[in-house]
Formats: C-alpha cells, structure tokens, sequence
C-alpha cells in the first residue's frame, strides 16, 4: 500500500484536537498565523448538512474578531461549496485536489496580499489529504476529528484506511509526536 512510500513527517499535524471548537486561536496567533484555510466537510459540517448553523456563523465572526483570514478549501464540487461560502460570506476553492499543491496556492491567491508560509494554517479532519497537501505546501496544519464518519463517501473510506495504516506507521517511527499529539484518540 502507499503508506509505505510516504515519509511520517508529511502526516504529523501541529495540533490534534476533537473539534475546530477545540483549537486555541489566540495561542496559533501567538505563534504568528494568521491565514486560516479551513476544509469542509467533516471539519465544519458532516456530509448531510449543507448551511451553517448559528455556531458555526459565530466561530467565523470570532476568529475574524481575533485577526485571522480565512478561506474554504474543499475536494467537493462547487454548487455545495459555493452555497455555504456564500452563507459564511467566506472566500472559498471548491474541487481543491487536496493534496496537490494547486488548491492551496489557490486558496492563498484569494487573499488580498501574499503571506508567509509559516503564517498560514490548514485545518482539516483528513491526514491523507488535509495534513499531507499541507505539509507538501509547507503550511501548518491542524487536525480534527471527522465529525461523521458514516456518511463518508467510498473514497474517503478509502483515505481512511491509508490514514489507519499512516497513524500506525507514525506510531513506530515517531511515538514522542503520535503521544503528545493523542494521535491514538482518532
Ligand atoms: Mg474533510
């Protein structure tokens, strides 16, 4: 399986937790990030809800409070990324390819001026395609966990298992990161 050609260190987030609830945003801006690209489904909304509910409008006009830009990054086709953009009043990059590099240059290009590297952040509830297509853009990352694993589709599945096998794979070679990062807790 391609697990095994694939080094652990493009599968090790900065920051693992439950939700993006979780995530202590005035400890990332501290750290000097200020672009946030947030991936969809999973990491916002589970699959079967399409709009944002009143928790999640809160969160953006948080984070926004806070300093931080974001635009949507999602694999998902455009009308349902388009929708909850708009709904968000959001930027976003709908058929992204994550992990290829040309989503996230996209998303970045979406921005009125051109950040550092080390200032932006990709969070996402994928390590095959959120942390990797971070990690490869030479992006930080933060990972969730999925909201609803259940009505993934077959490739994400697919992406699951490969994700297993990874997690595993950091486990062995990198047990110090896959401890304090509560890698096991996915
Ligand atoms: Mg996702």
């Amino acid at each position: 399986m391609i697990h095994y050609f694939l080094k652990t260190t493009h599968f090790i987030p900065d920051y693992h937790v439950d939700t993006i609830y979780d995530l202590d945003f005035d400890a990332i801006k501290k750290q000097g990030i200020t672009v946030l690209l947030f991936d969809i489904d999973n990491t916002i909304i589970p699959y079967d809800k399409h709009l944002p509910d009143d928790a999640i409008i809160a969160f953006f006009d948080d984070i926004k409070k806070k300093g931080f830009e974001t635009v949507l990054i999602s694999n998902n086709h455009k009308p349902r990324i388009k929708r909850f953009g708009e709904a968000l009043g959001l930027p976003y990059v709908y058929s992204a390819k994550k992990p290829l590099r040309s989503g996230f240059k996209k998303a970045l290009k979406k921005l009125a001026f051109t950040p550092d590297k080390q200032s932006v952040m990709v969070v996402g509830d994928q390590l095959m395609t959120d942390v990797f297509g971070a990690r490869r853009s030479g992006l930080n990352a933060a990972l969730v966990k999925p909201l609803k694993k259940k009505t993934e589709k077959w490739y994400t599945k697919l992406n699951r298992i490969i994700e297993h096998k990874m997690l595993k794979k950091i486990a062995r070679h990198d047990p110090e990161a896959f401890n304090s990062l509560k890698l096991d807790k996915r």
